[in-house]
This record gives C-alpha cells, sequence and structure tokens, in this order.
C-alpha cells in the first residue's frame, strides 16, 4: 500500500533543505519503485501567517493521517515578538506531543571525509557512529509538581519532580534495544543511579528489558561520566539510552564532536516507529534563500524516516552511500568547507546527491 509522507518544510531555509530531500526521495521513487505519496503543508512561522497559529488544525489531522513526516525547521526573527502560544516552535511542540513522539533518535556520525570539522584530534573522532536515544515526552521536563513556591520565611524556593513509570522506562529501552539489533549491538544506559531513586528504577528496568534482547550488551554509566567519555574517546559508545534532561544535554555534546550541524539528522517516533524526521539545527535566518544552507541533514532525516518508519532499510543505505560519495567528490556547502574542496550551493547538493543515487 502505497504509504503517506507529509512534508512541512516550515520556515527559513527549511523550504529549501526539504526541497532537495523531496527531490532526493522523488529520484528513489522512480528508480526503486519507493511507494510514498507525499503532501506538502505549512508548519512554525509560515504556518502563523496564513492562519494565525503555527499550526492549523487540519494540518494536525494530516500528521495524524500520514505514516511519517519529513519536517525542515521553524523559526525567525520575524515571529520573535509574537506571544509565546503562537510562536513557531509552538507547532513543533504540538506535533511531539499529539502524536506521542516519546522516542527521540539522534544519531552523531562523522563522515571521515569531515573528520577536521570537529574541534577533537581527527584520530578520536574519525568513524564515530553514535545513536542517542533520549526519552522525550516524560522526565524532569514534565513531571508534577513544578513551579516557584514562596516558603513560610519569605523565600523564594523553585522546584520540579523527575518522575518516569516503569511502563516509560520499559517503551524507550525497547526503542534503543531494536536500534542496537540493527547495529552493533552495544547499549549504554546513562543515568545517575547513585544520587537519583528514579534512576535506579531506570536501571533496573533496562536490565528487565534487556533479558529479551540476549544478544545486545549492555552497559549502564553515571551521566557525568558518560559525559566524560564522549570527549575522551567517543568511539565507544554504538547506543545510549536517557532520559529528557540527560539526553538533552549529551545528544547536543555528542552532535557537536562531529562539528558540522549541517549533517546532523533526527527522529522523533511514536510506540508504533510512525514518526516525525528532520535536522538537528534550526531555521537558520541568516542564510535563508539565499541558496547557501547544507541539505544533508534534512536529506539524511528522510533516510532515517526510510530506515525507522517505512521499512526500507536498504533505500537508507543507499541515501547515506550517495551523501558519502558526493563528500569523496569534493562537494561541499559553506558550513563543512575546507581548501581545496569544492564550493556548492543547497540545490547543486541535493542534485550531487540524486545523481550518486
Ligand atoms: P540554527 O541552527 O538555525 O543556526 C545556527 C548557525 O548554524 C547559523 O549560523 C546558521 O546559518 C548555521 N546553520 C544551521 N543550519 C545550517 C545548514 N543546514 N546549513 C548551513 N548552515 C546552517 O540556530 P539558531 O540561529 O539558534 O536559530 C535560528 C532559528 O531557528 C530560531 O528562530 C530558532 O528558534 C529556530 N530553531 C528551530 C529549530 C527547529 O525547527 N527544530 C531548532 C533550533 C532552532
Amino acid at each position: 500500500m502505497t504509504q503517506q509522507v507529509l512534508i512541512l518544510p516550515g520556515d527559513g531555509i527549511g523550504p529549501e533543505i526539504t526541497a532537495e530531500a523531496v527531490k532526493v526521495l522523488e529520484a528513489l521513487k522512480i528508480s526503486d519503485g519507493l511507494d510514498i505519496h507525499m503532501t506538502e503543508d505549512l508548519v512554525g512561522g509560515a504556518a502563523y501567517d496564513a492562519h494565525g497559529l503555527p499550526l492549523s488544525d487540519e494540518t494536525m489531522a494530516q500528521a495524524q493521517a500520514a505514516d511519517a513526516i519529513l519536517l525542515g525547521a521553524v523559526g525567525g526573527y520575524k515571529w520573535e515578538s509574537l506571544d509565546i502560544s503562537v510562536r513557531p516552535e509552538k507547532g513543533l511542540l504540538r506535533l511531539r506531543s499529539e502524536m506521542k513522539l516519546f522516542a527521540n533518535l539522534r544519531p552523531a556520525f562523522l563522515y571521515p571525509q569531515l573528520a577536521d570539522a570537529s574541534t577533537l584530534k581527527p584520530e578520536v573522532v574519525a568513524g564515530l557512529d553514535i545513536l542517542i536515544v533520549r526519552e522525550l515526552t516524560g522526565g524532569i521536563y514534565f513531571g508534577q509538581p513544578r513551579g516557584i513556591r514562596v516558603l513560610d520565611n519569605g523565600e523564594r524556593q523553585g522546584f520540579n519532580t523527575y518522575v518516569y513509570s516503569e511502563s516509560e522506562i520499559k517503551r524507550i529501552a525497547h526503542v534503543a534495544f531494536k536500534a542496537a539489533m540493527k547495529r552493533n549491538k552495544k547499549l549504554t544506559s546513562v543515568d545517575k543511579a547513585n544520587v537519583l531513586e528514579v534512576t535506579e528504577l531506570w536501571r533496573e528496568v533496562v536490565d528487565t528489558v534487556a533479558k529479551e534482547y540476549p544478544e545486545v550488551e549492555v552497559k549502564h554509566m553515571y551521566v557525568d561520566n558518560a559525559a566524560m567519555q564522549l570527549i575522551l574517546n567517543p568511539k565507544q559508545f554504538d547506543v545510549m539510552v536517557t532520559g529528557n534532561m540527560f539526553g538533552d544535554i549529551l545528544s547536543d555534546e555528542a552532535s557537536m564532536l562531529t562539528g558540522s550541524i549541517g549533517m546532523l539528522a533526527s527522529a522523533s517516533l511514536d510506540e508504533n516507529n510512525k514518526g516525525m524526521y528532520e535536522p538537528s539545527h534550526g531555521s537558520a535566518p541568516d542564510i535563508a534563500g539565499k541558496n547557501l544552507a547544507n541539505p544533508l541533514a534534512t536529506i539524511l532525516s528522510a533516510a532515517m524516516m526510510l530506515r525507522y518508519t517505512l521499512g526500507h532499510e536498504e533505500l537508507a543505505v543507499k541515501i547515506e552511500n550517495a551523501v558519502s560519495k558526493v563528500l569523496d567528490q569534493g562537494l561541499r556547502t559553506g558550513d563543512i568547507y575546507s581548501e581545496g574542496m569544492t564550493k556548492v550551493g543547497c540545490r547543486e547538493m541535493g542534485d550531487a546527491v540524486v545523481a550518486a543515487l
């Protein structure tokens, strides 16, 4: 049956980079019989300009009906002074929460051709290939009660609640183990079980789920050590799984190991592997509309969509190999450019990936 893909280009460079990813998917429809139907709609500032909301109910319904969503980015100077309730980012948050996208997958993958882009020594990062699985809809960012209260002595006190139920830990652990099974079968679960009871439970539940995946080698690591090990010896990691806050921090740290924001894809999945795919970067309003953006993070997000939601591992690999090929050819957008390479624009990069398929 034809799978439905909703394209939400968004703002800034969003329309430029998603157009290149669509080009790649269109090429696969012709060359490999990829059976998808793509429709496009508005999100973020673009949706606000058209409907007065960063995501209309109609678009939300379309998103719910689709098998997968490919999103560009949202936000920009033009909408910064809007009331917080209608800011572009609210469109994204609504999609994530109403679609119950609890699993955030962020690969930190460094193409060997770009090892010089990292601030770490090339020998430390060359060949880096980590997948961080972050729980996205629970933990301390959502736990109740929360707030700022006034104590009897008149002093103000801020408080949040770090909470995870067994079922929440179980479902994210399954996502991580399944991902590990598709990769090198090594999983590091990150917690702070020496101090926080909630992560003591996390550790226990991960060990229980591990029994269902005997092929996966499981390690537990305290978050402070994990932050250190990511800089010291990042290549020791395959898949890392952790809660919302630790994942927020560690995934940014890991992505920066690669030094190239324009290369990093991401996926947010629900219980049935239905998901939203987007580059890790923002809408880059400083370079929007100038054919300067790097479309590879979005193209690689489309590859993740084929792998995790649409069930076409072979086509995902085909896209990733094509990206590697254009890098071998020396083609670089401005953000990953280094001397001796050939500087190209967003469209030319997309064309080169299509040609390399
Ligand atoms: P940003 O990621 O948009 O840009 C940071 C820097 O990286 C800029 O110099 C930009 O030109 C560059 N850059 C980013 N993506 C690039 C690409 N594909 N190719 C080449 N260069 C690229 O972050 P920011 O400047 O902090 O935020 C800009 C806007 O994006 C804000 O409105 C912010 O709220 C929004 N934002 C959206 C998302 C999202 O949609 N998921 C995420 C982060 C920020």
